[in-house]
């Protein structure tokens, strides 16, 4: 048996928990494949798991997100075979040189697709693909608010709501990262560094007025949370939908159902991806309309930045602290 590294919360808490250790090669049981990793997405819900917000047994393996080449295959895998090139969007413990995963989780990477972009496209495109497919189907003349939308999640909702016929109004932090979501295409950008709480709704009805929207956004998709989420209820239109898909800067606080009736007949929404790739089916046939997209050039994957697994405490400094833009990965 060969040892491996791996990269571990040893314990609930901050960064200063991760340590990379030694652990032995795992082997594949039925209906698994092992595969050696070539990059780990880091994700919010890396930090929900170190944190014990979602709670999880420590010490554990880290990552839920890579990608890397099949060495073995276990038992009834006829799919899949040592040498091809796959992803996984959702499976604990993706942060080790050598990882076993059930082979109905892993998605065939296309050739076109470097094993970086798969693994930084993967959790944050799903998102966005049952986003704009699923949760609201964004058609021609969609009016869409995007917050945080030179964040991971938010540059590829920018895109793929465009590439459908919709318009946005994004919002990001800070001057540079206004004009990624403008150069991404978004038609109205508002920095929300600037303008917060009554005057970021004001400043969103104010930019749906300028495209001719009287009425408000059809639909306001919030990963932000806590600090967005009254601007966006306030600024859809009658029959709106709110979807608060995450929670970048806490969570919402229990909220008085009324308040849709007031806002207007809105509808509200809290899904999440684990519920939209549920089969095997429907993640390989959302992942093969995502990686084909990116494969064709029609969706632009931005790493924003590659960390040593020695150096992991960082990324997610870089991450909470809004200072990333688009997917950062770990490389073993
Ligand atoms: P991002 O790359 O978007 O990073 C988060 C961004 O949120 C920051 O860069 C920052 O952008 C903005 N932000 C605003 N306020 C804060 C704050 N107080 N602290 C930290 N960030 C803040 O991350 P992801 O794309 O990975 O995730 C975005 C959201 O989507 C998260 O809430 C995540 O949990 C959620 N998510 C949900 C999924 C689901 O299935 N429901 C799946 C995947 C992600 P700026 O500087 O522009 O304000």
């Amino acid at each position: 048996m060969t040892d491996i590294r791996a990269l571990v919360a040893t314990s609930t808490g901050g960064g200063d928990v991760l340590a990379v250790e030694s652990r032995l090669e795992p082997s594949p049981g039925p209906g698994e494949v092992a595969v050696q990793v070539a990059a780990v997405g880091v994700n919010f819900i890396d930090v929900y798991q170190r944190e014990g917000v979602y709670p999880t047994q420590t010490p554990f393996v880290i990552g839920n997100e890579g990608a890397g080449v099949v060495r073995s295959v276990g038992e009834g895998v006829h799919d899949l075979t040592p040498g091809d090139r796959v992803a996984w969007p959702f499976t604990l413990g993706s942060a080790a040189e050598v990882t076993v995963l059930p082979a109905a989780r892993v998605v065939p990477v296309p050739d076109g697709v470097d094993l970086e972009i798969a693994a930084a496209a993967l959790l944050q495109g799903l998102t966005a693909h049952f986003l704009t497919r699923s949760t609201f189907e964004v058609r021609p003349g969609t009016l869409a608010l995007v917050h945080a939308a030179a964040g991971g999640v938010g540059r590829l909702l920018v895109q793929m709501i465009t590439d459908l016929g919709g318009t946005v109004i994004a919002t990001a932090g800070g001057p540079e990262k206004c004009e990624i979501a403008r150069d991404l295409g978004a038609r109205e950008v508002i920095d929300y560094r600037e303008a917060k709480g009554d005057d970021l709704a004001s400043e969103i009805e104010g930019a749906a007025h300028r495209l001719g929207r009287e009425d408000g956004v059809d639909v306001a998709y919030d990963g932000v949370g806590a600090a967005t989420f009254d601007a966006s209820l306030a600024s859809l239109r009658p029959r709106g939908l709110m979807v608060l898909f995450g929670g970048a800067s806490g969570q919402v606080p229990p909220f008085d159902i009324q308040r849709l009736n007031s806002g207007g007949s809105l509808f509200l929404t809290r899904p999440t991806l684990a519920h939209h790739i549920a089969t095997t089916e429907e993640l390989r046939g959302r992942a093969a309309e995502l990686l084909g997209a990116v494969a064709e050039g029609r969706l632009d994957v931005h790493v924003g930045g590659r960390y040593s697994w020695d150096d992991a405490a960082s990324a997610y400094a870089d991450l909470e602290g809004r200072r990333s833009t688009g997917k950062l990965l770990l490389l073993p």
